[in-house]
C-alpha cells in the first residue's frame, strides 16, 4: 500500500475533507505509485488561508534574522536526507538521478541564500531636500502569500517561491502541482521539523481549479507567485488583478540558441543536445529551436544527429541514463502530437519521433529525442511550446536573419548564442528579447543567487530569485523624519 502524505495547515497535518485522495504515479514505471495525496476541496483551502492570516502579524514581528534561522535549520535537514529526496523526485517525476540531486541541493542553497537575507534585507536612506529631516524606506512583507508550483521543478520552484515569501515576513499557502507534489512536501516537512510556527506556511493539494481557485479568490491573500503555463497564468491574471493583487507568471517559453559559423562543432553540438534533451526537454527554459548560420548548418547537424541517436533513454534511476520519461501519458500525447504536426507542416525528421516501446519502455512514458530539419517561421513546430524533447532547426543566411527568427516568435524567456565572436555577443545581448541570456552555454541552466524571468508572453511582473525576488514579497514604506521641533 502506498504511503499516504497530508495536507500542512495551521502547524497540523490534515486529511482532506473530502476524504478522497489522488496517486502520484512515476512516469518510468507506471506500476508503482510513489504516494497518495489529498483530493483538497475549498473547505481544507479556507482553513489553510485562515491559519496563514492568524498566523502573520506574529511571524512579521519576528525579527528577520530569525527568520532567516528557519531556512537554516531547514537546509540542514534536507541536506540530510540528499539522496533519499533526489530519489524520490525522480520517481515522482522522472529526471534522472544526476539531475534530480542537482535540483535538491540547488533548494538548499535557495533556503540558506535566503536565510541570509533575513539580514540583509537593504532599504535606503535617502537626502531629504529639507533640513533636520532624515528620508528613509522600509520593507514590510505583504501579508499572505499564494504559491502555485509546477512539476517539472517541484523542488527548486517551490524553494524559491517560499524562502523569500517566508524571510520577508509574508505566511504561506502553497499548492503544489498534482503530478510531482511529493518534493515539496518534503521542503515543508522540513519547515515543520525545524519548528516554524503553526500557520506560517501551509501545504494544500488537488486539482488545478479545486484548490487554486478558493485559494486565490481568499480575502487575506495580498499576492500570487505562479509557475506554469500560459493557459492558467493568463486566467489567474484576469482573476487576481481585479482584487488588485500583487501577481508575478513564470510561464512557457520557445528558446532559441543561434550557432554562428565561426564556432567550434562539437561544442555548439554539445550546449544544442544539453539544451533541448535534458530533463527530456521538460524544462521551462529548454531550447526548442536551433538556428544555425547557413555555412556550417550541415556539418553542424551531421553532428547533432550522430550525438541524439547516441543518447540513452530510461528509467532515470538507472546509472547511465541521461534521458528519463514524459512527464505523464498526456503530455507524451502532447509530444507525440507534435511531431505528427512537424512532419505534417513539411518539416523533415531527422531523427527519434517515436514512443519507445518493449521490455522496461513498455511500464513508462518514453519518447525518443527528435530532431527536425528544415523548420520554418510560420510552423506550429517553430512557434508553439512542446515541452518535451523535440528540437527545430532552423538554417539563418546570416546573423541579421539568425536574430530575426530568434525574436520572430511570442515568448521571450531564455535565449543563447553559440560563437567566439565578441562582436556578435555583445549585438546579440543587446538585441535578442528574452530576460535570460547565455553565452556559449545552454539555454537551461541557471543559478538561484541571479534574478530569474523572461519577457513578451513568457513571464509578467517582477524577477524571482536573486536579491530580486525580495521585491516582489515586500512592500516598500518611506518615512520622512524630522528630528528637530
Ligand atoms: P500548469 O498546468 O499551468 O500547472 C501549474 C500549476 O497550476 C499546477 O499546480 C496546477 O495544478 C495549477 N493549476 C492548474 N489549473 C489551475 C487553475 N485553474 N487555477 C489555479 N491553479 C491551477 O503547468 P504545468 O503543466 O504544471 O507546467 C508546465 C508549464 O510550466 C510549461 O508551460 C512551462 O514552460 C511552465 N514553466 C515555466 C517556468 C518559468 O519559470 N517560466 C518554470 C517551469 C515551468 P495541477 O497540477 O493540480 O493541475
Amino acid at each position: 500500500m502506498a504511503e499516504l502524505f497530508r495536507n500542512y495547515v495551521a502547524g497540523e497535518w490534515r486529511e482532506s475533507r473530502t476524504g478522497k485522495t489522488f496517486a502520484n504515479i512515476n512516469p518510468a514505471n507506471t506500476d508503482e505509485t510513489v504516494g497518495l495525496f489529498q483530493s483538497s476541496s475549498a473547505e481544507d483551502v479556507l482553513p489553510a488561508c485562515d491559519a496563514a492570516a492568524k498566523a502573520q502579524p506574529a511571524w512579521a514581528a519576528l525579527p528577520a534574522p530569525q527568520r532567516g534561522n528557519y531556512l537554516f535549520k531547514a537546509a540542514e535537514l534536507l541536506e540530510a536526507r540528499l539522496d533519499k529526496l533526489a530519489e524520490e523526485m525522480t520517481r515522482e517525476e522522472g529526471k534522472t538521478l544526476p539531475e534530480a540531486k542537482g535540483e535538491v541541493k540547488r533548494a538548499i542553497n535557495i533556503f540558506r541564500y535566503y536565510g541570509g537575507e533575513g539580514a540583509r534585507q537593504f532599504s535606503y536612506q535617502i537626502p531629504s531636500e529639507r533640513e533636520n529631516v532624515f528620508c528613509y524606506t522600509m520593507r514590510k512583507p505583504l501579508g499572505v502569500v499564494a504559491l502555485i508550483t509546477p512539476w517539472n521543478f517541484p523542488s527548486a520552484i517551490p524553494a524559491w517561491k517560499m524562502a523569500p515569501s517566508l524571510v520577508a515576513g509574508n505566511t504561506v499557502v502553497i499548492k503544489p502541482a498534482s503530478l510531482a507534489p511529493l518534493s515539496a512536501y518534503r521542503l515543508v516537512e522540513a519547515l515543520h521539523q525545524a519548528a516554524i510556527p503553526a500557520g506560517v506556511l501551509n501545504y494544500v493539494t488537488g486539482g488545478g481549479g479545486t484548490v487554486g481557485n478558493p485559494l486565490v479568490e481568499h480575502a487575506a491573500v495580498r499576492a500570487v507567485s505562479f509557475t506554469g503555463s500560459c493557459d492558467v497564468g493568463n486566467a489567474l491574471y484576469d482573476k487576481v488583478t481585479k482584487r488588485r493583487l500583487r501577481v508575478q507568471l513564470e510561464m512557457g517559453g520557445k528558446n532559441p540558441t543561434v550557432v554562428l559559423k565561426d564556432t567550434n562543432l562539437d561544442y555548439a553540438a554539445d550546449v544544442l543536445v544539453n539544451g533541448a534533451f535534458f530533463s527530456t526537454g521538460q524544462k521551462c527554459t529548454a531550447c526548442s529551436r536551433a538556428i544555425i548560420e547557413a555555412p556550417i548548418y550541415d556539418a553542424l547537424v551531421e553532428k547533432l544527429v550522430a550525438k541524439t541517436r547516441a543518447l540513452k533513454v530510461g528509467n532515470g534511476l538507472e546509472p547511465g541514463v541521461q534521458i528519463g520519461p514524459a512527464v505523464d501519458e498526456s503530455q507524451l500525447e502532447t509530444d507525440l502530437k507534435y511531431i505528427e504536426i512537424g512532419k505534417q507542416e513539411g518539416a523533415r525528421l531527422l531523427c527519434g519521433g517515436k514512443r519507445l516501446t518493449g521490455g522496461a519502455y513498455d511500464k513508462g512514458f518514453f519518447v525518443e529525442p527528435t530532431l527536425f530539419d528544415g523548420v520554418t517561421p510560420k510552423m506550429r513546430i517553430a512557434n508553439e511550446e512542446i515541452f518535451g524533447p523535440v528540437l527545430g532547426l532552423m538554417k539563418a543566411r546570416d546573423f541579421e536573419e539568425a536574430m530575426q527568427l530568434a525574436n520572430g516568435v511570442r515568448f521571450g524567456l531564455s535565449a543563447s548564442i553559440v560563437t567566439r565572436d565578441v562582436e556578435r555577443v555583445h549585438q546579440f545581448t543587446n538585441r535578442i528579447e528574452a530576460g535570460l541570456i547565455t553565452v556559449n552555454l545552454p539555454t537551461a541552466g541557471v543559478e538561484y543567487q541571479l534574478p530569474f524571468g523572461g519577457t513578451k508572453e513568457s513571464s509578467f511582473g517582477m524577477r524571482e530569485q536573486g536579491p530580486q525576488a525580495m521585491d516582489f514579497y515586500t512592500e516598500t514604506r518611506t518615512v520622512y523624519l524630522k528630528y528637530t521641533q
